[in-house]
């Protein structure tokens, strides 16, 4: 079969997420997706896992959110949100305020996950002034987080991964405390914390909020913590007057076995992001969630407003989409599948343990990870895979999957039996090419 994507184009002129222009990897041209199936124009069928990036949580091409599309099609596709509503908007809002903790009250729809980062901290920055401590302008947040590419979200972000070095003149100098070193199924002892304790209290005076990804670290490092970490993290910024902005936008929708992974330590914050798997991966939109008590405060200092409104806030097509996704969520059992998923990934991963360049494996809810202790070569694991049957990008020491939630058995099965063959043949003696010293 043909291939009709102009590849030749797309190399000498398109970027790709964090691509040479001069040098860039290559690239799969893709005809069409469905279910769990990625399919190449070369007609291969891959089993998807990556969900592309957290997003397609039910799978591809799925007829009840191609049908709410449709349907809002007919309708509108977008109007603009200053001095206008909609339904999908009021009714999407309303499904998010049942949804998160009780306290989260208020609801800011922005276009990407990086957006709503900066709308969280531009919350948190205009609360304490508002409050009369314009002094709290910054930010403590953990070692090997990431929050998005913008340039606030790029500030709390690891600052080697994040490479903060590149545009130090530029980012602001945010606080950053130790990763938490607490596994997720161990207690958060007092030496787990001290670091993140020592930060808060020698700095309180200038910090206006904390922003975390709960339980999950995922572009950092794929690093799982202990519930009790987060929750001595929420007792430590109410001690010290500090909002807590918790980064649901991998998390969020099931992922790790709950519908937030706040819910793994009955945590509630004071603002909250949502996006990624918000609209099934149909298409991009995300919110910022905040507390009554935040929003008051705002809208009681100057200038009285919220200083946000991006044109395609609370775009009506993906408004709809997403009401159409939460509502496929709670339709199937999600729990049960997200844990059989974690069942299967645990089983299928298990033996890569074994394997030399295997450092750990480590699965939470539909997260599958197999870290290594060298970097891989992207562009060999990748073809490694495709040639497998299945789609997994992994990036540095880190191999990882987190399927569609309606992955069967089998394709699961495929899926970590892939990985567990291609860490063994792009990690078994390194042959010139296979393994780069680089990351
Ligand atoms: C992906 C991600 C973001 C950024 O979202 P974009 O939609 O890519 O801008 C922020 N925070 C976390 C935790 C993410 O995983």
């Amino acid at each position: 079969m043909s291939c009709s994507t102009d590849l030749g184009f797309d190399r000498e002129h398109i970027w790709h997420p964090y691509t040479s222009m001069r040098d860039p990897l290559p690239v799969y041209p893709v005809r069409r997706a469905s279910g769990v199936h990625i399919e190449l124009e070369d007609g291969r069928r891959l089993i998807d896992g990556m969900s592309s990036w957290w997003s397609v949580i039910h799978g591809y091409n799925h007829p009840v959110l191609n049908e709410a599309v449709e349907r809002q099609l007919g309708a509108m596709s977008h109007v603009m949100f200053g001095g206008l509503t909609h339904e999908p908007a009021v009714r999407l809002a309303a499904r998010l305020v049942e949804m998160t903790p009780e306290p989260l009250q208020k609801v800011f729809f922005s276009d990407s996950g990086s957006v709503s980062v900066e709308v969280a901290i531009k919350m948190a920055l205009q609360y304490q002034h508002a409050a009369g401590r314009p002094e709290r302008h910054r930010l403590l947040t953990v070692r090997s987080g990431y929050h998005g590419d913008t340039f606030a979200a790029m500030s709390v972000c690891d600052p080697v991964t994040g490479m903060h070095s590149l545009f130090s003149g530029t980012l602001p100098r945010q606080i950053f405390a130790e990763a938490p070193r607490c596994g997720f199924g161990e207690d958060c002892g007092e030496d787990c914390i001290e670091d993140f304790r020592r930060k808060i209290e020698s700095h309180s005076h200038e910090i206006a909020a904390v922003i975390i990804e709960p339980v999950v670290q995922g572009a950092g490092g794929m690093r799982f913590y202990s519930p009790g970490y987060l929750s001595r993290v929420r007792e430590l910024c109410d001690r010290h007057g500090v909002l807590l902005i918790l980064d649901e936008i991998a998390t969020g929708f099931g992922r790790t076995g709950r519908m937030f992974a706040l819910e793994h330590a009955g945590v509630t914050p004071d603002i909250m992001c949502v996006g990624k798997a918000l609209t099934g991966g149909y298409m991009t939109l995300a919110a910022t969630l905040a507390t009554s008590r935040v929003a008051e405060v705002i809208s009681g200092g100057e200038p009285g407003v919220f200083m946000h409104g991006p044109t395609f806030m609370a775009n009506p097509l993906a408004c709809s989409v997403a009401l159409a996704s939460i509502g496929l969520l709670e339709a199937a059992d999600w729990r049960k599948k997200v844990g059989d998923i974690e069942r299967w990934l645990g089983e299928g991963l298990e033996p890569c343990r074994r394997l030399p360049a295997v450092a750990d494996v480590r699965v939470l809810g539909a997260i599958g990870v197999v870290e290594l202790d060298r970097p891989v070569d992207m562009a060999t694991a990748q073809k490694l895979f495709v040639d497998r049957g299945v789609w997994v990008r992994p990036f540095g020491r880190l191999v990882y999957v987190m399927p569609p939630y309606i992955i069967a058995r089998e394709e699961a099965e495929a899926l970590t039996a892939a990985v567990c063959a291609v860490v063994e043949d792009a990690t078994g003696d390194p042959g010139p090419g296979k393994v780069s010293e680089s990351s």
